[in-house]
C-alpha cells in the first residue's frame, strides 16, 4: 500500500530555491564576470566559465558538506525520524539540514535557478553555519560542452534528494545513503553530483569515507571507475524496503542469475556504473524526480540507459508530476534485454 504513497513535498522546497529560504539582507551576490576580462584578448571561454560548470562545480562543494552532515547527525545519535506517508517513507534530521544546506547554499549562488527539493519544511532562515560557498576549482577548470554553454540561469532545474535511501540510515546500512544534486536542462537531466557520505566504511579506520561522483551529458561522468558486469550473467538490483507482489513478479519475469536488493536510487545505479549488476529493475510507483535526476545524467553521460518500466524516458521540467508513477528500468548496456523481457502484464499495472 505504501507504494502508492501520496507525493507531499516539493512545492515549497521550490520556492526556497528562488531565495525565501535565506531570509532578507544575507544574499551575498556571487560576482558576476564580465564576458571579456579588462585586456579584452582573452577567450571567452577562459575569462569566465560557463554557467552549468559554475553550478556543478558548486553543487560539487555543497555536496561533500552535505555529506559532513549527514555523518555528524548519525554520529551525533540523535537522528529525529518523522514518518512521512508511512513507516516506509522516513525523514531525518539529516534528511532536513542537508535539504536545508544545499537548497540555500546553490539559491545563494544562483538566485534564478529553479531548486526543487525533497523534503517539505518550514521556510525559516537558515543558520550560516549550513552555508557552503566552495566550489571544485578541478571541475571550473573543464571546457562546458559546446551545446551547454548559453544556459541561462532561468532554465536550469536543479532537483535535490537530500538523502537517498532514509531508511536503510535509519537501519545502519551506511553505504546506501546518497545526496543527490540533478541538473536539468529543457526537461531533461543533463549533469549530476551524487556523493556517497559512507563509502569506504567497512573498509576500517584508515580508508578515506566518502566519495563524491559528478557527470555532465557529452562530457563523462568522473570520481568512480567504470566497470562492466559480469559477461553473460544477469544480474538485477532492486528496492529492499519498497518491494511488492508487483516488483517481485517483475524480477521473476527476467529470470535473473542473481537479485541484488539495496536501498537507494542513487545506490542502484552507482551499482550499475560499478558493474556490480546489470539492471536496476523497480516495477513499482514510489521513485521521484529528485531520485533519478542525479543518477540519470550520471549513467547517461557514461553511455548508460534509464526510462520508466515501459521505456518512456523522464522530464525534468520544474511544472513536471514529481512520481515516477511507472517504475525504473536502467541499465549500463544491454537496456534492450531487459526492456523486450518486462512482460506486458507489469507494464499495463504502471500507469505513468
Ligand atoms: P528504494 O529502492 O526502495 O530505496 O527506493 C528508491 C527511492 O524511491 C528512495 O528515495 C525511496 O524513498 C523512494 N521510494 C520508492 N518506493 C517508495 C515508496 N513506496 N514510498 C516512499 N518512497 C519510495
Ligand atoms: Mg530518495
Ligand atoms: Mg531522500
Amino acid at each position: 500500500a505504501d507504494a502508492e504513497a501520496p507525493v507531499r513535498c516539493g512545492l515549497r522546497a521550490a520556492v526556497l530555491g528562488r531565495g525565501s529560504l535565506l531570509g532578507k539582507g544575507t544574499g551575498a551576490k556571487v560576482s558576476e564576470r564580465p564576458a571579456r576580462c579588462r585586456l579584452g584578448t582573452i577567450p571567452l571561454s577562459m575569462a569566465s566559465p560557463a554557467l552549468l560548470m559554475r553550478v556543478v562545480a558548486s553543487a560539487y562543494s555543497v555536496a561533500e558538506k552535505a555529506a559532513t552532515i549527514v555523518r555528524n547527525v548519525m554520529s551525533a545519535g540523535d537522528l529525529g525520524i518523522v514518518e512521512k506517508a508511512g513507516p516506509n517513507d522516513l525523514q531525518t534530521k539529516a534528511d532536513r539540514l542537508v535539504q536545508m544546506s544545499i537548497c540555500a547554499s546553490l539559491a545563494r549562488k544562483f538566485p534564478k535557478v529553479t531548486i526543487i527539493g525533497e523534503e517539505e519544511l518550514p521556510t525559516d532562515d537558515v543558520t550560516e553555519d549550513l552555508i557552503e560557498d566552495g566550489h571544485c576549482e578541478e571541475i571550473l577548470k573543464k571546457p562546458c560542452p559546446a551545446q551547454y554553454t548559453g544556459i541561462k540561469e532561468e532554465e536550469l532545474v536543479i532537483w535535490v534528494d537530500p538523502l537517498d535511501g532514509t531508511k536503510e540510515y535509519t537501519e545502519g546500512l551506511l553505504d546506501h545513503v546518497t545526496v543527490l544534486i540533478g541538473i536539468a536542462y529543457g526537461g531533461k537531466a543533463i549533469a549530476g553530483v551524487i556523493n556517497q557520505p559512507y563509502y569506504n566504511y567497512e573498509a576500517g579506520a584508515n580508508a578515506v569515507l566518502g566519495r563524491t561522483i559528478w557527470g555532465v551529458l557529452g562530457m563523462g561522468a568522473f570520481g568512480f571507475q567504470l566497470t562492466e558486469a559480469p559477461a553473460g550473467k544477469h544480474i538485477v538490483v532492486t528496492t529492499r524496503s519498497h518491494s511488492s507482489a508487483l516488483v517481485n513478479e517483475c524480477i521473476t519475469a527476467l529470470n535473473p542469475d542473481h537479485v541484488i536488493r539495496v536501498g537507494g536510487a542513487g545506490n542502484k545505479v552507482i551499482q550499475l556504473i560499478e558493474g556490480k549488476a546489470s539492471a536496476y529493475v523497480f516495477a513499482s510507483p514510489g521513485c521521484k524526480k529528485w531520485d533519478t535526476c542525479a543518477p540519470e545524467a550520471i549513467l547517461h553521460a557514461v553511455g548508460g540507459k534509464i526510462t520508466d518500466i515501459r521505456g518512456n524516458s523522464f522530464q525534468y521540467n520544474k511544472e513536471v508530476k514529481h512520481m515516477n508513477s511507472a517504475g525504473v528500468l536502467a541499465t549500463l548496456r544491454n537496456y534492450d534485454y531487459y526492456a523486450s523481457r518486462i512482460p506486458n502484464t507489469v507494464k499495463e499495472s504502471l500507469v505513468p
